[in-house]
């Protein structure tokens, strides 16, 4: 079997910088969304029984990321918006309690997942580390500056994660992309966008992807694949 067609388990050469992603690969995030999302049609259904409202609220979003961009603030709006459309005559209080979800969202506990701290610890003792995340830059940074990570390691909040984004940013911060390594757990922005600009990706799933990241990742001769974020050592 070629290198092309099965997963390549040996370590990766040459690295000098290493990007994490943020969301659902160093804390959670996908779970508290989740949950704001089942209070909201839970909400709903009481309103509009009859109404696919996941299947409202995930198209107005889709069609209102361009404007608004990710993060809980886009989130409440398109809650809002998919509310008043599915209800026009949805009474204040309804709205208020929307408000008051999307606020819970925005004040959602930082919760590392298992084995990073001690993991970025050790990797910084090796690589130049960038924290690669992104959304809304408040909502961001206040997760950061409540992490038990590092407060030195740069970190940067981009307006998306596409393949020129990452050009860009490998330009401006003088990294050669093929000594660069995303590790991340969403197939679309930590891993594809990453491939196509010849860096090396690690791809960690998270057992909730946002279904608008998630994608098949078939085997790739520059990307490797780790149950937990420790196992990612075994490759460095
Ligand atoms: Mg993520």
């Amino acid at each position: 079997m070629s290198e092309s067609q099965t997963d390549v388990v040996t370590p990766i050469p040459h690295v000098s910088c290493i990007g994490l992603d943020a969301d659902d690969t160093l804390w959670e995030n996908e779970r508290f969304y989740m949950d704001m999302e089942h209070a909201f049609v839970d909400l709903m259904s009481g309103f509009c029984p009859e109404e696919d409202i996941t299947a409202h609220l995930a198209r107005t979003e889709e069609r209102n990321m361009p404007l608004l961009g990710y993060g809980s603030k886009a989130m409440t709006l398109s809650m809002i918006e998919t509310a008043t459309t599915l209800c026009p005559d949805l009474p204040a209080r309804a709205i208020q309690t929307i408000l008051a979800i999307g606020r819970q969202l925005m004040e959602s506990p930082v919760q590392m997942l298992p084995g990073v701290t001690q993991t970025v610890a050790q990797l910084q003792k090796k690589y130049r580390i960038r924290i690669l995340t992104k959304g809304d830059l408040g909502e961001q940074t206040r997760k950061f500056i409540l992490s038990p990570l590092d407060q030195s390691i740069p970190y940067h909040v981009l307006q998306d994660k596409e393949a020129d984004t990452y050009a860009r940013f490998f330009e401006r911060e003088h990294i050669d992309p093929t000594h660069f390594v995303m590790v991340g757990n969403s197939p679309r922005s930590d891993i594809l966008a990453p491939l196509q600009l010849g860096c090396w990706a690690i791809h960690i799933p998270h057992t909730m992807t946002w279904a608008h990241e998630d994608l098949p990742l078939p085997p790739h001769p520059r990307m490797r694949r780790c149950q937990t974020f420790e196992d990612i050592l075994k490759f460095l």
